[in-house]
């Protein structure tokens, strides 16, 4: 089973939820995918069940990944995971940068990078998450926001097969407040031009996702939007029924 850099990514977000009994919701999402080839399905369990959904979804279709990494591979780092640990266990992705992890441990954008570093050393796929607060943008200093944070935290290794890019403004995350299409379009647009001002090979330039409140009922506008490569979900990705609506919509 290989990542298709061609197809659209859904990609679920299941935050600090999940246990050992929930491998059933594998089973039940695998049965309502009518179209499971159509798209590069993600899906981020917490760590403790990530070796357990990896097994399980070999060769299904579905790929695995983790929500956060370290940046160094092994060390003394009390509770820390490190990228060489989630491949280890055979996840495939790696979520870096994600708003709720940059604010409860105060990561830089240069750690984001070491992150994403890490994650390329070890073959792992990172989703370098950026995204503006409601602060950002209602003093109008989205733009410049999102573009430093592509600047500082994207490796210079950055290829399109090897990084994926999630744009997900902090207001959206979580609230139902799904951004407005001209919001997303104009966001994207900005996303590509710095993209494009910072590689010179178009081959390097990564896809971007949006993420922030993205359901059933949203997605088949979002995924319509140009340059937009796929979906990062949250709280639907917990949801089979809601998750495979989104993904069978592709
Ligand atoms: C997320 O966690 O990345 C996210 C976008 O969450 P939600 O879909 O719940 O807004």
């Amino acid at each position: 089973m290989t990542f298709n850099t061609d197809l659209p990514i859904i990609a679920g977000n299941w935050k600090m939820n999940g246990l050992n009994q929930s491998k059933k919701e594998i089973g039940s999402l695998l049965k309502k995918i009518t179209n499971i080839s159509k798209s590069n399905v993600i899906l981020f369990p917490p760590f403790t069940i990530i070796e357990t959904f990896a097994k399980l979804t070999e060769n299904s279709g579905i790929f695995i990944g983790a929500q956060d990494c370290h940046h160094e591979d092994y060390g003394a780092y009390t509770s820390a995971i490190s990228a060489s640990m989630i491949s280890d266990v055979n996840a495939k992705f790696v979520i870096v940068g994600h708003s709720e992890t940059r604010t409860a441990n105060n990561y830089t954008n240069n750690i984001i990078r070491l992150k994403a570093e890490a994650a390329h050393r070890n073959n792992l796929i990172p989703i370098v998450c950026v995204g503006e607060s409601d602060l950002h943008r209602k003093s109008g200093d989205q733009f410049n926001f999102v573009k430093a944070q592509l600047e500082e935290s994207l490796p210079q290794s950055t290829t399109r097969d090897n990084t994926i890019i999630a744009y997900e403004p902090i207001w959206a995350i979580g609230t139902g407040n799904t951004a407005a299409t001209k919001d997303i379009v104009e966001m994207v647009n900005c996303i590509f031009s710095k993209l494009n001002s910072m590689k010179s090979n178009k081959k390097d330039i990564p896809r971007c996702l949006y993420g922030g409140s993205v359901n059933p009922s949203n997605s088949r506008d979002i995924l319509s939007i140009e340059n937009i490569g796929g979906l990062l979900v949250g709280g639907a990705s917990l949801d089979s029924s809601q998750f495979s609506e989104i993904i069978n919509l592709i």
